[in-house]
């Protein structure tokens, strides 16, 4: 699907200044908006075929995985329009780890462009840092990524509903089981205003889903009837 164009105006007129004109993957010179040439923007990785319930790549069209079968997560419904694969997995690299917002506002207008859910939450809760990394990072991957999308959307974005209160070790070294045991009790939910009844909790990258395992988990018990799950891309299992 071709990228919208209007989804530009969405964008902070602050960043424009710092676009390049070439294509962020290849460099081919005299790109618009979305800072990618066609080629590339064709070669990013759609999560078409996947679980309904925690978007896992199947390799053929089926309502859910085998894991989901045996063992649901404990959100309702996950959308992940990418697979977290070459080269989205550059991209996304360099916005998180290496300060590349270009990156991310690219990211952003991918998703933006990649469809509408079916259904629409009252909130959009993005995964925090802890203040310890957010300060080391100078950003929240999860909440650049969301703004755009609340605004597209329509959607109140609530980036302090959730409260990450432990640090925890990064994710990437660690097994599925560790993953689970790293994040347990992180997080803290808290409303300022009247509690919504849907929320959707939005991340970067859906891998195991530890960290949205214990997000749902902390946001269904201070009283949130149902809750989402939406990552830009997803890993495959582990
Ligand atoms: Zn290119
Ligand atoms: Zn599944």
């Amino acid at each position: 699907m071709p990228v919208n164009l209007k989804a530009t105006h969405l964008v902070d007129a602050t960043l424009d200044a710092l676009l390049p004109s070439h294509c962020l993957l290849c460099g081919t010179r005299g790109q618009g908006p979305l800072s990618l040439c066609a080629a590339c923007e064709a070669d990013m990785p759609r999560n078409a075929a996947c679980c309904a319930r925690c978007a896992l790549p199947l390799a053929a069209q089926a309502p859910l995985c085998g894991r989901c079968i045996r063992h649901a997560p404990p959100w309702d419904a996950a959308w992940v329009p990418f697979r977290y694969e070459w080269p989205l997995a550059q991209l996304e690299s360099r916005f998180k780890f290496g300060g590349d917002l270009a990156a991310g506002r690219t990211l952003s207008l991918l998703w933006i462009a990649s469809g509408v859910p079916h259904v629409l939450p009252d909130a959009i809760v993005p995964v925090p840092l802890h203040l310890s990394r957010l300060r080391k990072r100078g950003y929240n991957q999860a909440l650049e990524l969301a703004r755009p999308l609340a605004k597209r959307f329509g959607v109140p974005l609530l980036h302090d509903a959730l409260r990450r209160t432990r640090a925890t070790d990064a994710q990437t070294e660690l097994t599925a089981v560790q993953r689970r045991r790293n994040v347990r009790g992180a997080f803290e939910a808290s409303f300022s205003g009247p509690l919504p009844a849907y929320v959707v909790v939005l991340d970067d990258v859906f891998t195991t889903g530890a960290t949205f395992t214990e997000c749902v988990r902390v946001l269904k018990k201070a009283g949130v009837a149902r809750v989402d799950v939406w990552a830009l891309a997803r890993a495959p299992a582990r």
